[in-house]
């Protein structure tokens, strides 16, 4: 059959490159630098938790970067610090690496440098640049030891990455003072019953900077807490909007917050909460009518007799049981608007700057089925912290932001926490400080300065604060792999958590066969203690609540790193998207473990072994006579959002019946090229479709019909209950069904 072929000829590539890494591989040590005790990065040890080292424990704390312009062939003196938060005094081997995703990791240097016992060091070391370096976009890695000869690295990565050859230049809008007006204040389109309240219109959000200073005893962010917002208008703008929940019915463990300045560039700027109005409101933004303020599951608010309105938000249940998912319907949507006046109109095209100073207790997000998501507090004796997973909108209960999923700026984050909690946030790890005792922290405090140079979605933003043990691997597909957990995981558990996230390099190795190269320049998990609604595909920081991680889940939520993370939704309505493509990855992977029984990948009955498997998964799924068929995936409520099969298994058997219609190598190929043309953007349901559309083998007009109504049948159609008839009837060759007619 043509798929199973097509899956032979990837394995067949996959086998090539493993060839051709094995030939580099000895050019590549040749020609660099001796690396000291460190073995080679492809044989990741496994990690040493932090804190278990007896005597010594080194951790990099900062390196700096290499100047503008640097040049291949050339040398260059870094400055770096480390730090010996051991008893007795070390003496230790740094080595350096330039890291791109895709190509082995370069060692540039290395050396040796003593720390005595309980101080840092500052110190300076040379390294050259290779005479050859392709081009890319290169981090600068340093790694050091942090225990022992066999313990778990501590690296760090330089502020700048190093670029060789042309870069990509940024658009540059036209900047425009014509007719000046307010920005939307929802990026939602009328009549939208999910979450209409978020996301924010007359601008798009470029970078983000976030500086907590946080109190782990007490949970409060304190004075000097800010968001640094840039920013870029699409319109002259009067004024706009950010979301912010300072408050909420939830008082035991929502958030109780107050802004206390803002200020557009540098300027000081009047600021309001208002409630969101219903999008495309005819009456405007500022609607006088209360109806055009509620709250509501559905579309209309409540019936056209009562309020012929689109809901304004997403009621905030109080409750999981279904008897009280309409329970808020038309009551006030809270005033989680915060609307900017600047003190002059911002022209269209101009990039500006919003700060934005706030302090208080952050919390969660009562969502509209009633579970919450957000900054759970960890107040546990001598673990006090937080650990945030949001899906799909409570990043705005700890920080102010754009908040929706197509709002993508870049991240830096600058977290002062008390020394000896640390701070785990999205991307890189670029440096810790250690600060003198001040009025916040009278025990003296760190600062923790984790960079994400690739666009982050509202709600895959990660910053945990608490007693986590991190440790970094770095893999030979130019990868650093952060792990960390909680260090009051008990020793038992932990050592299982560790031997399932060790596992993520050869995760993420099995889905880059499909999805191509991983679309970022880390990954890693942390695992949490708090028992929150679930786990999350948090950007590079995958977030696994309850102390335990599983290996199924693993590979759901890796899977999320190219669908969701990489490509986002567009909207909430597409969530089935990314979630049926997360579900697909947990039947690549049950299929990677049939194949493995029955003789591994390439052997015929390997593959064959795949194949049934995700066969079998189809036709199981397919026969369900209940749920699965009675509402569209890409028309889902509030309350059946995350926990309804439309949005994870309905979509992620379609994914395998599109696998068989366009053949393996051919779906491979679409999900390649998504990935390449909506890299760090979000994607639209047609986007999806055409991209599919354009793999099909025989791209006749009958063959895109047919293929246009697969996928009304498999996403927007909602059937009458009882499987059969009704449901989806176009299949997939091989699979139960009608198949696919067009050849
Ligand atoms: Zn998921």
């Amino acid at each position: 059959m043509p798929c199973v072929v097509g899956r032979l000829g990837r394995v067949g590539l996959g086998l090539v490159l493993l060839v051709l890494l094995g030939m580099l591989a000895p050019l590549a040590a040749g020609a660099r630098p001796a690396v000291g005790s460190l073995p080679p990065p492809e044989r990741s040890p496994a990690s040493t938790p932090r804190g278990v080292a007896s005597g010594t424990q080194v951790d990099l704390l900062r390196v700096a970067s290499l100047p503008l312009g640097a040049r291949a062939g050339h040398a260059y003196v870094l400055g770096a610090v480390v730090r010996n938060g051991g008893s007795v005094p070390t003496r230790r081997r740094v080595v350096v690496f330039l890291l791109r995703v895709g190509s082995r990791p370069l060692a540039l240097g290395s050396s040796a440098v003593g720390v005595a016992a309980r101080s840092s060091r500052a110190y300076r070391m040379r390294i050259r640049l290779p005479r050859v370096v392709a081009d890319g976009s290169y981090a600068l890695v340093a790694c050091v030891r942090r225990a022992g000869t066999d313990g778990g690295l501590s690296c760090v990565t330089a502020e700048d990455h190093l670029r060789i050859g042309p870069g990509v230049a940024l658009p540059r809008g036209r900047v425009s003072a014509d007719g000046c007006s307010s920005g939307a204040r929802s990026l939602s389109s009328s009549g939208s019953d999910l979450y209409p309240e978020t996301g924010n219109g007359g601008y798009s959000s470029v970078h983000t900077d976030v500086f907590l200073d946080y109190d782990a005893a007490d949970n409060l962010l304190l004075p000097g807490t800010h968001v640094m917002l840039t920013d870029q208008a699409t319109q002259c703008l009067t004024d706009f909007s950010l979301d912010f929940e300072r408050t909420s019915t939830n008082a035991k463990d929502g958030p109780d917050m107050s802004v206390t300045s803002v200020l557009v560039n540098g300027q000081p700027a009047r600021f309001a909460f208002v409630q969101p109005t219903y999008p495309g409101d005819p009456n405007g933004q500022n609607d006088p009518d209360p109806r055009a303020h509620e709250a509501s599951q559905l579309n209309p608010v409540g019936g056209p007799e009562n309020n012929p309105f689109p809901p304004a938000c997403t009621p905030e249940l109080m409750s999981t049981k279904p008897g009280k998912q309409d329970s808020l319907d038309g009551t006030q949507c809270p005033a989680n608007k915060l609307v900017i006046t600047p003190a002059k109109p911002i022209p269209g095209g101009a990039t500006f700057t919003v700060a934005v100073a706030y302090s208080g207790r952050p919390g969660v997000h009562n969502d509209g089925d009633g579970t919450t998501e957000g900054w759970f507090r960890n107040s546990q004796p001598n673990d006090a912290g937080s650990f945030v997973t949001t899906e799909p909108v409570g990043s705005e209960d700890w920080m102010p932001l754009n908040d929706h999923p197509s709002a993508k700026p870049t991240y830096d984050f600058y977290d002062t926490v008390p020394l000896g909690k640390t701070a785990i946030a999205n991307g890189e790890l670029v440096s810790q400080t250690a600060n003198a005792p001040d009025v916040n922290f009278p025990g003296g405090s760190t600062t923790w300065h984790w960079h994400s140079p690739e666009a982050i979605a509202s709600y895959l933003v990660e910053d945990s604060i608490g007693s986590f043990d991190l440790t970094e691997r770095l893999a030979a597909s130019g990868i650093v792999y952060y792990e960390a957990q909680d260090s009051s995981i008990p020793k038992n558990q932990a050592a299982a958590n560790q031997a399932i996230m060790n596992m993520q390099e050869d995760i993420v190795t099995f889905q880059s066969m499909f999805n191509g190269p991983f679309p970022f320049t880390t990954d890693g998990v942390v695992i949490g203690v708090p028992s929150a609604s679930f786990e999350e595909e948090m950007q590079t920081q995958i977030a696994f609540a309850g102390g335990t991680i599983d290996l199924d889940t693993f590979n759901h939520e890796n899977m999320h790193q190219w669908w969701g993370d990489n490509v986002s939704e567009a909207n909430y309505n597409l969530t089935f998207f990314k979630e049926g493509l997360a579900t697909f990855g947990e039947y690549l992977y049950m299929a990677r473990n049939a194949q493995s029984a029955a003789g591994g990948p390439g052997t015929p009955a390997g593959d064959a072994a795949f194949e049934n498997s995700l066969i079998k998964s189809f036709d199981a799924a397919y026969a369900d006579t209940g749920s699965l068929w009675t509402a569209a995936p890409s028309d889902p409520h509030p309350y059946t959002l995350f926990s309804g099969a439309t949005t994870y298994v309905r979509p992620g058997i379609a994914y395998i019946a599109l696998r068989r219609i366009l053949g393996a190598a051919n779906f491979a190929a679409a999900l390649q090229q998504m990935q390449a043309t909506y890299r760090q953007a979000s994607i639209t349901e047609p986007e999806l479709e055409a991209g599919f559309s354009a793999f099909l083998p025989h791209p006749t007009q009958s063959c895109r019909a047919e293929l246009s109504q697969f996928f009304t049948e498999w996403f927007d159609t909602a059937y009458p209950s009882g499987g059969g008839e009704n449901r989806p009837q176009i299949t997939g060759p091989g699979l139960d069904g009608a198949g696919f007619q067009c050849s």
